[in-house]
């Protein structure tokens, strides 16, 4: 990504990018550490790190970057490149950045400190093939473990049972981790969509909502089923058919130039036209990457045009409190035409037994 960053800079005319965050150290770089600052100038990019990923840092980034055990402070090494290169304003993560260690750089650097904007994330919200293949490469293990969890469902498991199934399976198939904890919710508390697995047993005529996801070379996959346990009523089921068809009309309506408020709104009508519309309190959909939400969103207030090569969830939900809920997931890329479904499991309402 080194070279699509210099463009980046060069067209914002900033002289170079400071990233400290481990999210677009791993954009910029390809290499995962908890440690460690890069460096992007006009001439070059430098990734210093520590002892702990030294050699592994080499071996990933060391073709493109600079690698460099830190010496001293980080600040010195960025100083030193800083002189050689010219570099006399650095733009510097101002959305991840706390004021303390704002205080200590502006301190330490003899260049300016710029705050840099929307730069990263504009570029990281268009992804390359290699990005999308390997949010692709995540859904498709998120998938495999929830067609063999989905043999495991039944009534007088847990909550937790079926999310550490889900772990486990995902970790077994290839995910380097959870996009994020798993969300499995039955019965009443499938109307949280938020809510945390616990003790509590699968009952029959439970609806059993699965949100979850892994990475795969840093990338995110993100997933929702909703699935009934030994039967659904016939209000289940009619609730279960609005919240697909609100999927369906969002995924028909994201295409390039179009709104995420718009696509948001297409879902949206769906629901409020038959009678639910109070019970959809969240956003239709959110972007996937490196961050299990970023942008662009597919949200009422996001006016900002969809373009090519973006990732966003299509996630419509009606959620009636004390009672139940249904939320039914994909994973989305813009395309040229229209956009692409990254996700291959069944969407009609599957019964567990
Ligand atoms: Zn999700
Ligand atoms: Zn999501």
């Amino acid at each position: 990504m080194l070279k699509q960053i210099q463009d980046a800079l060069r067209r914002a005319g900033i002289d170079a990018a400071l990233l400290t965050s481990p999210q677009n150290r791993r954009y910029a770089t390809g290499f995962p550490s908890s440690a460690g600052v890069c460096l992007i100038t006009a001439k070059g990019g430098h990734l210093f790190t520590d002892f702990r990923y030294i050699e592994a840092a080499k071996k990933r980034a060391g073709q493109s970057f600079q690698v460099d055990m830190v010496r001293r402070s980080y600040a010195d090494m960025v100083n030193e490149v800083c002189r050689q290169d010219g570099v006399k304003a650095v733009a510097y993560e101002e959305n991840s950045m706390t004021c303390a260690e704002h205080m200590q750089w502006e301190q330490a650097l003899e260049a300016k400190m710029v705050p840099m904007g929307a730069l990263l994330s504009d570029l990281r919200q268009v992804k390359t093939q290699e990005e999308i293949d390997c949010c692709i490469a995540a859904q498709r293990i998120a998938e495999r473990a929830l067609a063999e969890t989905l043999q495991d469902i039944h009534v007088g498991v847990t909550e937790k049972h079926i999310a550490a199934l889900l772990e486990f399976r995902m970790l077994d198939y290839g995910g380097e981790k959870m996009s994020f904890d798993p969300i499995v919710v039955s019965g009443k508390k499938s109307s949280m969509p938020h809510g945390v697995p616990s003790d509590k047993t699968i009952e029959a005529g439970d609806f059993v909502t699965m949100d979850f996801g892994c990475t795969v070379g840093g990338y995110c996959s993100d997933m929702t089923r909703t699935v009934a346990v030994e039967y659904a009523t016939e209000e289940m089921q009619r609730v279960y058919d609005i919240v697909l068809r609100a999927q369906e009309a969002g995924i028909a309506a994201a295409k390039p130039g179009v709104t995420g408020a718009q696509v948001d709104k297409a879902a949206r009508d769906v629901i409020t036209a038959a009678g639910y519309g109070p019970c959809f309190g969240h956003s239709f959909g959110h972007g996937i990457g490196i961050d299990i939400h970023e942008l662009p969103l597919a949200a009422p207030k996001y006016d900002k045009p969809l373009a090519d090569g973006n990732i966003i969830s299509a996630e419509p939900g009606i959620y009636i409190p004390d009672r139940f809920g249904v939320r039914i997931e994909d994973m989305l890329v813009i395309t040229p035409e229209g956009c692409r479904d990254l996700t291959n499991a069944p969407k009609h309402l599957t019964i567990c037994k």
